[in-house]
């Protein structure tokens, strides 16, 4: 990727299609010289920063639209370079004639990402801030909303810059060593400087663990609906969602193939995935639903598994449990149309291994939908999201932070076995470097390709 800035960069900043208006941004040096060029109403070269102009936009003598003109001078800026929003009307064939005419004026169609990785090379945030700008744009919870904000407005950057002054302090003590390494000191305690690791390793230690909610935070928690054809689960779902979306019949079997939705629960996504019945499959395609089954059960985070209080029996139940049952995979046992066995618990109670909650409901008639949504969300996330934690969400930060810990993990041990101060400072510099890798402070041409060719155009 080519970093010079000096050249000015347009794009559409909104969606492609007709819409009441368009904004098209252009930012560089000539950002206001160039949309001066074909602006008529003021001289915008003359006007203050954060001020709105209106006028007209010409090609020659033709007029292509009214607008509104927004003028950002830098410092004071999104990318900290001159910034000009040209708000017009939202016709595709007015947006694309003025960003072609901005183009001849001197400006360069903008690559996707691109004001947003000038903003990170001009010091206007770090690399993960940068990133928490795409996971906000595409935040469809409360939830992933709030984690990606968090991110943006520095909260996660603090708390690894906290870790990296630490980390750099203990660099410099070993730094020091390395100067009179003749001479046989020791400026940096051994015992302190276990102790700084151990902390340090402990706090990396939590922000991978974090991951595991982050992400399920960021994707949404992936919800797996099982059971016997014509236990009810389409019309679980249905009741769950309120609306008519699943195909319910009462041909066993019907649903053969997977069906997914989204159902929201106190601001978190639940993705949920309705499967083919569980049974002893007799044809091919009945077989195909049930291995895709136990494939939906193996990469999801909370199992409903749904039986027909009316028609299953007990042996069956326990069954299936044993089946399904996978240590570590919260499951809800879902006792369906208590409507028609009210007293079903005299016939129904099954030894539940741990991490197992029985919850009866009747998805037709809606009984318990509420308290089995509730149960949802309390398996999987009450008491672990407080809103205040450092959530890491990022794949990419993950594997960063795994090195780092290796490298501490090495700089500990390396400790232990009374190594030479070059030797600690070389796993000191690994561990810092991996730290770098999530901010920014160390970066590749690879690396910001990678980042920000998944960007949007115009973001
Ligand atoms: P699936 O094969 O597990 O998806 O089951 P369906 O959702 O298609 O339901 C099978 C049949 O059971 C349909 O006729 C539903 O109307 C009926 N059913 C589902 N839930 C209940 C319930 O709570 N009470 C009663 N009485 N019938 C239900």
């Amino acid at each position: 990727m080519n970093h010079l800035t000096h050249d000015t960069i347009v794009a559409l900043a909104t969606p492609n299609g007709t819409g009441a208006i368009g904004v098209i941004r252009l930012s560089g040096p000539d950002a206001v010289v160039i949309a001066n060029s074909v602006f008529k109403g003021k001289n915008l070269t003359k006007q203050a920063s954060h001020t709105i102009h209106f006028g007209t936009i010409t090609d020659g003598d033709l007029v292509l639209d009214e607008v509104l003109v927004s003028l950002f001078v830098g410092p004071r800026s999104y990318t900290r370079e001159n910034v000009v929003e040209i708000s017009c009307h939202g016709s595709n064939y007015i947006i694309q004639s003025i960003i072609k005419l901005l183009i001849r004026q001197g400006a360069r169609s903008a690559k996707p990402g691109e004001f947003t990785l000038r903003a990170f090379l001009n010091g206007q945030f770090d690399l993960s801030q940068a990133e928490a700008v795409a996971d906000l744009i595409a935040s469809d919870s409360k939830a992933s909303q709030q984690v990606a904000l968090q991110q943006l407005r520095g909260g996660y950057s603090s708390e690894l810059k906290d870790l990296r002054e630490q980390l750099v302090h203990f660099a410099s003590m070993i730094e020091l060593e390395l100067d009179f390494s003749e001479e046989d000191v020791e400026f940096a305690n051994r015992g302190q400087l276990k102790q700084l690791i151990h902390d340090l390793t402990r706090v990396i230690g939590k922000l991978i663990q974090s991951f595991e909610l982050g992400n399920a935070v960021k994707q949404g928690i992936n919800t797996v609906i099982a059971g016997r054809p014509n236990a009810g689960k389409s019309t679980l779902l249905n009741a769950l969602l309120n609306e008519e979306r699943a195909i319910v019949s009462h041909i066993a079997g019907t649903t053969r193939d997977t069906i997914e939705e989204t159902l929201n629960i106190n601001g978190i996504n639940f993705r949920l995935i309705d499967t083919a019945g569980i049974r002893e499959a007799t044809d091919a395609i009945e077989q195909i639903g049930v291995q895709k089954t136990m494939e939906k059960i193996s990469q999801s985070a909370l199992l409903l598994y749904v039986f027909d209080v009316e028609s299953i029996t007990p042996d069956e139940l326990s069954q299936d449990i044993q089946n399904l049952y996978k240590p570590g995979l919260p499951t809800l046992l879902v006792a369906n149309k208590i409507d028609i066995v009210p007293d079903y618990k005299q016939r129904y109670s099954p030894a539940l291994p741990e991490g197992v909650t029985l919850v009866a409901i009747s998805a037709k008639e809606k009984l318990h939908i509420s308290q089995l949504k509730q149960l949802v969300y309390d398996t999987t996330i009450q008491g672990r999201l407080n809103g205040n934690e450092t959530l890491v969400t990022n794949i990419r930060h993950l594997e960063a932070l795994q090195k780092t810990e290796q490298a501490l993990i090495k700089t500990l041990s390396g400790i232990d076995m009374q190594v030479t101060s070059d030797f600690l400072a070389m796993d000191i510099k690994q561990a810092l470097h991996y730290l770098g890798e999530i901010t920014g402070t160390v970066t590749t041409d690879d690396l910001l390709d990678n980042i920000f060719s998944k960007f949007c155009i115009g973001k």
